[in-house]
């Protein structure tokens, strides 16, 4: 495909993109000053066209989430192939084939069962050079509305997570497992200036990476660290603050969504 061929957005578009990223990155940089880390930054593009990707693209950013699958087979075939997709939304067993189809598919940041990580592992295609990047999601927030395994309260009991993760250590090579995400009460997140959802994200990675070094396993996330994948528009600021080593921002980047029929 020739760079022609790529969907062409129009030029007050593409201001007003680079306007957003501007404002997003200036604020994620203040927000690294009070922690230690540089998060990196997802642009969430669900419901938003493919030349608004390739807008932001242009402008140097190169991680993308999306919420629904056919939408990012959609998209994944028409961008360029340098663009490393997150796959962030709820993730349905009949699905996970498709996703892992996808080349440049960067990471699932929704996983939640063993069985899908085996779907993965299964489907997943020799041509791929990079492992598959997997958030175990945890639903910190214990809403029935969102997705995720419980909070890995301590080391030593057993949970549905630290099962999941030693799983995707022993069996599931083609897979690695880069971190915990989690959504989060956005309530909190609104009226408090620290969202004990984030702590709980906190709590559940130092006491998963103890279960894991007591089973003697290794190879996980990113220089032996768990990578925690939290904050969208409304609190990735705190959450950077909070520790965040990815934040999923969409709305603040690409404007309000329609809602989803
Ligand atoms: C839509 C979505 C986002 C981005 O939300 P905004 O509020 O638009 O920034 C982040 N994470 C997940 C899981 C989402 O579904």
């Amino acid at each position: 495909m020739s760079t022609s061929d790529y969907p062409r957005p129009s030029e007050d578009r593409i201001a007003e993109l680079r306007e957003n990223l501007l404002i997003i990155r200036s604020k994620i940089a203040a927000a690294v000053r009070l922690s230690d880390k540089k998060p990196q930054l997802v642009a969430v593009s669900k419901i938003k066209p493919a030349e608004d990707v390739m807008a932001c693209y242009e402008d140097g950013q190169l991680h993308f989430g999306e919420n629904y699958v056919q939408e990012l087979v959609d998209k994944a075939e028409k961008l360029p192939q340098e663009i490393r997709w997150h796959f962030i939304g709820a993730l349905q067993s009949n699905k996970c084939k498709a996703l892992a189809a996808i080349p440049n598919l960067y990471a699932v940041e929704t996983l939640d069962s063993i069985k899908k990580a085996d779907l993965f592992q299964k489907s997943l295609p020799d041509t791929r050079s990079i492992p598959l990047r997997i958030f175990i999601q945890i639903n910190t927030s214990s809403e029935d509305s969102k997705s995720g395994l419980p909070p890995i309260t301590s080391t030593s009991s057993s949970s549905e997570a630290v099962d999941l993760a030693k799983h995707i250590l022993q069996k599931c090579p083609a897979l690695h497992l880069e971190g915990l995400m989690t959504i989060g009460s956005i309530e909190a997140s609104t009226t408090q200036d620290e969202n004990e959802d984030f702590d709980k994200l906190k709590e559940s990675r130092d006491n998963l990476e103890a279960a894991l070094k007591e089973a003697g396993l290794t190879g996980w996330g990113q220089d032996g660290k768990l990578q925690l994948s939290m904050g969208m528009s409304a609190d990735f600021e705190n959450a950077i603050k909070q520790g965040s080593d990815n934040v999923r921002v969409g709305s603040s980047i690409f404007g309000a969504r329609p809602k989803k029929q």
